[in-house]
């Protein structure tokens, strides 16, 4: 299982040095030329959403990026990765890949919840959520599943293909996040 990891900007070290532990290859998607070689799944990190939708722009990333994940690519974003795949941001900012049927809102918690870690349930289990600046799920479409909420805010969703959550998995020592994900990459690669 090969991930590509979107490292323009944000916290791709941290997701790569996370799939690693767990078993599978990530390289780091920079630029053009790093995607064409073949590859089973993509990570898109937190960071600063505004800053990557420019980069992804510049480098030409966005509508290669874009296709794959509409061709059904499996997909985890977080934080500001969830950002980039929202259909609608609060606010009336555009959307960047928007091929997930949510809206979000950005930095939703105030400036002195900016960061906080909790305990939640994702999927049925409790696990670590630490929080950065993060949005949280202001509208879900008919077809996406609610994973996680913390504090009655929705936080972790998935819609087929596709994976988003708004804390960090990549900064805890919890697998959770990246064990469905890797589900979803293998259901993929035995279809
Ligand atoms: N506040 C950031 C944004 O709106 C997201 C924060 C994060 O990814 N840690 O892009």
């Amino acid at each position: 299982m090969r991930i590509g990891v979107l490292a323009v900007q944000g916290a791709f070290a941290e997701h790569i040095a996370a799939v690693e532990r767990l078993g599978a290859e990530a390289f780091e998607i920079r630029q053009l030329r790093d995607i064409t070689e073949p590859f089973d799944g993509l990570i898109l990190p937190g960071g600063e959403s505004t800053v990557m939708k420019k980069l992804l722009r510049e480098l030409g990333l966005f509508e290669p990026l874009k296709e794959k994940i509409e061709q059904g690519m499996p997909v985890l974003g977080t934080c500001a990765g969830m950002i980039l795949l929202a259909r609608e941001i609060d606010g009336g900012e555009l959307p960047c890949f928007g091929t997930m049927d949510i809206t979000v809102k950005r930095n939703a918690y105030g400036r002195q919840l900016g960061s906080f870690v909790c305990e939640e349930q994702f999927a049925g289990k409790d696990i670590t959520m630490r929080f950065i600046r993060a949005p949280y799920v202001s509208e879900t479409g008919r077809n996406t599943e609610i994973l996680a909420v913390h504090d009655g805010k929705i936080v972790a969703v998935r819609q087929d293909d596709q994976l988003a959550a708004a804390f960090h998995p990549e900064l805890t020592d919890d697998s959770t996040v990246y064990e469905l994900f890797f589900r979803m990459i293998e259901k993929k690669l035995a279809a």
